[in-house]
C-alpha cells in the first residue's frame, strides 16, 4: 500500500534519459538495486548491518540506517544539485552560509546570494527521509508524501527563528520518490527561471530527473552502507 501510494506520486520516476552529460546515467549496479527497491523485490541475501540491526532479504533497513554512510553522500548530492541548478538560474549560492546558525549550532544546507522573493534571499534545508521507515509508515500508508512533509515542518520548526530577512524554505524528499510541499516550491520556481535562461523548455524537467536520480544512487548507496567491512558483493547481492 505505502509503496503504491509513493509510486503514484506525480514526481516520481525511474524515467530519466540515461545521459551522462545530464548526470543521469546510472551504473548497472545501482541501476538493478533501484529497481528493486522500487518493487519490493528481494535483492540481498539477508545479513547483520555494522550497527547491529539485521537486514531483510529486501535490505530496506539501509535506507534508514543513520550509520550508513549513503546517507551524507544522498544529502550532499541533493544540495549540489539545487546550488548548481540555482547558479544556471541567474541565482548566485552558497553552500551551509555562515551567520545563519540555529539556536543548536547547526547551519542551513545552502542560501541565494541574491533576493529569490520578495525581495529576501532563499535559506534552504534539504532533507531525505525513507517513506518504508518503520517510524513512517503509519503517515505513508494513509497518504504519498506524508514523511516528507512531517520531515519538512521538522525543519520549519528548526529554523523558524532564523533571520526574517531571509526566506527559509525545506526541501523535503523521500526515498521511494514523493516530495513534500516546500520541495514542490522551490522545484517551481527554479524550473521557471532555468527555462527563461536557457531557452530549453525540458530544463525543469531535467532537474527533476537529477534530483530523482541522486536519490536512487544515494538508496542503493545505502544499502550498500549496511555491509561488514571486507564483505565479498557477489555473494551477498542476489542480482
Ligand atoms: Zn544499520
Amino acid at each position: 500500500m505505502k509503496r503504491s501510494l509513493a509510486l503514484q506520486s506525480e514526481l516520481v520516476s525511474l524515467v530519466a534519459l540515461p545521459s551522462s552529460n545530464l548526470g543521469t546515467l546510472l551504473t548497472s549496479s545501482t541501476f538493478r538495486l533501484a529497481v528493486s527497491l522500487r518493487l519490493g523485490a528481494a535483492c540481498v541475501t539477508p545479513h547483520r548491518c555494522h550497527c547491529g540491526a539485521q537486514v531483510t532479504k529486501f535490505g530496506t533497513h539501509g535506507l534508514s540506517c543513520t550509520k550508513s554512510a549513503g546517507r551524507s553522500a544522498r544529502h550532499a548530492s541533493l544540495n549540489d544539485i539545487l546550488r548548481r541548478a540555482l547558479v544556471s538560474a541567474g541565482t548566485p549560492s552558497v553552500l551551509e552560509p555562515t551567520g545563519l546558525a540555529r539556536d543548536d549550532g547547526k547551519r542551513p544546507d545552502g542560501m541565494t546570494l541574491v533576493p529569490w522573493k520578495l525581495g529576501r534571499p532563499l535559506v534552504w534545508d534539504a532533507t531525505c527521509v525513507d517513506t518504508l521507515a518503520p517510524s513512517h509508515l503509519p503517515g505513508t500508508s494513509a497518504r504519498a508524501s506524508a514523511a516528507a512533509e512531517a520531515a519538512e515542518q521538522l525543519k520549519r520548526r528548526k529554523y523558524a527563528a532564523i533571520d526574517t530577512g531571509c526566506m527559509f524554505e525545506p526541501f523535503g524528499v523521500e526515498t521511494l520518490g514523493p516530495w513534500g510541499q516546500g520541495a514542490h516550491g522551490i522545484f517551481t520556481e527554479l524550473a521557471k527561471r532555468l527555462i527563461d535562461a536557457s531557452g530549453d523548455q525540458k530544463a525543469g524537467a531535467y532537474l527533476a530527473q537529477r534530483i530523482g536520480i541522486a536519490v536512487q544512487r544515494g538508496n542503493a548507496a545505502s544499502l550498500l552502507g549496511t555491509l561488514p567491512a571486507g564483505s565479498d558483493l557477489g555473494s551477498i547481492f542476489y542480482l
